[in-house]
């Protein structure tokens, strides 16, 4: 456009300019704008285009010079557990001296979060939504833990978007009688939850169920029934293991997808994380519930042949996760979107001498679809004018980048979550050159460090307890 056309044109005011990168919108079209512009107004994307049109139209109270990045929407992890984010390396350092007790959730995860006052639950939400940024993420869905009024705390001081959700089981003598509730008190504190943080812009709570071995049906149907009524959703895990799958099958006769359905939990008002063991009949049904999945492809793949490309087939809104640091130690979903290639073409093997998913179709899922299972999709999935300004510069100019052909292409393979340069959530930056608008992150660091060997006290003497090796 030229600039004859904006003589007596007044720029508008606007909050934040991203201009010269190339932006990767990630919208229905696959629009890509090289050498690109976004403009940003309140929360908000106000206008997308060239960088030598947006630089005559607008007036911004913030310039960021995205020279050498790729401008794309902020990544959705469908699946976090806040409450084992100071578990990062644990299990890992664990295997490397003897074999770990399976499944790994129960007999690790479970006695950590048990142990966890309100405080550690505050510094894991900061520890984690603090990576969670630092690679990318600008949204995520707690899978449910301890003390979740904590984890919102934290959230809102780090400024990320995300669900909260309470631990729920009311089922098991083997889970921790402090980790238990009633079935009554656990609808109650999961309805109250849901209230207290329904007016918040940025963080919300989720209803959730933490599993089928580890409820009872009251629970079940009672949270069908919460989520109809407050209209909200329901965390599980669902077809995660082998005894879970045989659980169901003894005491309902059914596989849990159908045993689901059955007692009406399996329906659009459902997020499922796993899904892997997974038949053609139980993708089926999936599919036409209307619940929304997270592929956690760190370690999916240590269970089964995850389904997730049949799934994208059956138009199954799967996003991806990184189910916390427990178990790959890290919250990088540009990596989680990586292995999910990989492991596909091995579940599909390769007939054709061809991926049977593509890396822009796995990050694509990660960001659409991680829109649709947050119930976000009107709102967030790809840049576009009007939806919340959640946006994520990533570093393009690497020894491990250039050349840049096609920026879809490099930020698909190119690129990792510690490329991230500047992170803006609802509007608001949150990190600008890697360097926290936020948090004082040494300050943060020290807190940890001060109450982390109380922490791991309290754990390995509830592992001693439980016989458990560590
Ligand atoms: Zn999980």
């Amino acid at each position: 456009m030229s600039q004859s056309k904006f003589t007596n044109f007044q720029p508008e005011d606007i909050d934040i300019i991203i201009s010269g990168g190339d932006v990767v919108t990630f919208d229905e079209r696959n629009t890509v704008i090289l050498n690109g512009c976004v403009a940003i107004k309140g929360n908000k994307i106000l206008w997308i285009g060239t960088s030598a049109e947006g630089e005559l139209r607008f007036h911004a109270r913030e310039k960021i010079d995205a020279r050498g990045t790729i401008v794309m929407p902020g990544l959705i992890d469908t699946h976090y557990h806040t409450g084992q984010q100071l578990l990062r390396g644990s299990l890992s350092a664990i295997h490397r001296r003897h074999l770990s007790k399976s499944p790994h959730w129960k007999n690790y995860y479970v006695p950590f979060e048990v142990g966890l006052t309100p405080d550690d639950v505050y510094y894991s939400g900061l520890a984690g939504y603090t990576s969670m940024i630092s690679v990318g993420t600008t949204c995520f869905m707690e899978a449910g833990g301890p003390h979740p009024d904590e984890m919102g705390r934290a959230a809102h001081d780090v400024g990320i978007r995300g669900y909260i959700a309470l631990n729920t089981m009311d089922f098991d003598d083997t889970i921790p009688h402090a980790y238990r509730m009633t079935t009554s008190q656990a609808l109650k504190e999961n309805e109250a939850l849901v209230k207290r943080w329904e007016k918040n812009e940025l963080v919300k709570a989720s209803l959730s169920l933490r599993q089928l071995i580890v409820s009872t049906e009251e629970l079940r149907t009672g949270l069908a029934h919460l989520a109809s009524q407050l209209d909200t959703f329901v965390h599980t895990h669902l077809s995660e293991g082998t005894y879970e799958v045989d659980y169901a099958m003894e005491q309902y006769s059914f596989r849990p997808p159908e045993y689901f359905s059955r007692i009406g939990l399996l329906n659009s008002r459902l997020h499922c994380a796993h899904t892997i063991l997974m038949t053609k009949s139980d993708l089926d049904l999936f599919a036409k519930s209307g619940a929304t999945a997270c592929h956690c492809a760190f370690g999916n793949y240590g269970v089964g042949p995850h389904q997730f490309t049949a799934m994208l087939e059956r138009n199954i809104p799967v996003g991806l996760g990184t189910d916390g640091p427990g178990g790959r130690c890290t919250l990088d979903l540009f990596e989680v979107a990586h292995f999910a290639v990989l492991g596909q073409s091995i579940v599909a093997g390769m007939p054709y001498h061809a991926s049977a998913i593509g890396y822009e179709e796995s990050l694509a899922a990660c960001i659409r679809n991680g829109a649709k299972a947050a119930r976000l999709d009107k709102n967030l999935g790809s840049l576009s004018v009007g939806k919340y300004a959640d946006i994520i510069l990533v570093g393009a100019e690497d020894y491990d980048q250039f050349p840049v052909v096609d920026p879809v292409v490099t930020v698909s393979q190119n690129c990792v979550g510690r490329d991230v340069r500047t992170v803006i959530v609802n509007g608001r930056i949150v990190m600008k050159n890697r360097e926290f608008l936020t948090i004082d992150i040494k300050g943060m660091k020290k807190a940890i460090e001060t109450q982390y060997e109380d922490i791991m006290r309290r754990y390995h003497t509830a592992l001693r307890q439980n016989n458990t090796p560590y």
